[in-house]
């Protein structure tokens, strides 16, 4: 079975060539994304894919539930990169319905270490237990936390310095928030974009005048 995937990287690449004989050499040479992506490690929600993005033109950074964590390195690391180096202009955090990562986090049961990475969902999921306990069903429930999970994310990016110096040196910076639909294939704006320091807000708050 993994050979097979050799081959078809051997396939495309020849057919990258064959229509564009600089390709790779381009490519090479530079990369100047104008996105940051921030998704969920879930197979089913491959970045360039389900936006029509190509090689080279966004910076890809996914971990279970799409989270930011304060202390997390490698996720820190990304976002520095992306908006120091490559100067990207957009963030998007991308979430999606049915997060299984979601889903754990508030499903009371123990999972072992993916518990700790888990725990700001479960902090959106106390602070609005009645909001969601007004839901009508377990999945409206979990779909709207999968959606207040990556508001939240969007707030915790926005709150770094790394984006609060971006904004206070004049740069154009902005962030999204997207939820994926894996029964329909179709990304919805949740609304909450931040571009800027006066943008920022607590996630299922009132959009800012
Ligand atoms: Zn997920």
């Amino acid at each position: 079975m993994i050979e097979a995937l050799l081959e078809h990287n051997k396939a495309w690449a020849a057919e990258r060539v064959r229509n564009d004989p600089d390709y790779f050499k381009r490519l090479s040479g530079l990369q100047a994304p104008q996105y940051l992506w921030i998704g969920c490690s879930d197979s089913r929600v491959p970045a360039n894919v389900i936006t029509g993005l190509e090689p080279g033109e966004v910076f890809v950074h996914r971990n279970v539930a799409n989270l930011l964590h304060p202390g997390d390195l490698n996720g820190l690391s990304v976002l520095q990169f992306a908006v120091e180096v490559l100067k990207v202009s957009y963030i998007i955090v991308c979430g999606h319905y049915g997060c299984g990562g979601v889903a754990a986090a508030v499903d009371g049961q123990r999972h072992g270490l993916i518990d700790h990475w888990l725990r700001p969902i479960q902090d959106v999921y106390e602070r609005f237990e009645p909001d969601l306990a007004a839901l009508p069903d377990a999945q409206a429930r979990l779909a709207r936390l999968c959606e207040l999970n990556v508001e939240q994310t969007v707030g915790r990016v926005a709150q770094t310095p790394v984006v609060q110096d971006a904004w206070r040196s004049g740069r154009s910076l902005a962030i999204h928030g997207w939820v994926y639909g894996l029964d329909d294939g179709v990304i919805r704006d949740l609304g909450c974009t931040v571009s800027g320091a006066d943008d920022v807000r607590r996630p299922g708050g009132p959009a800012p005048a």
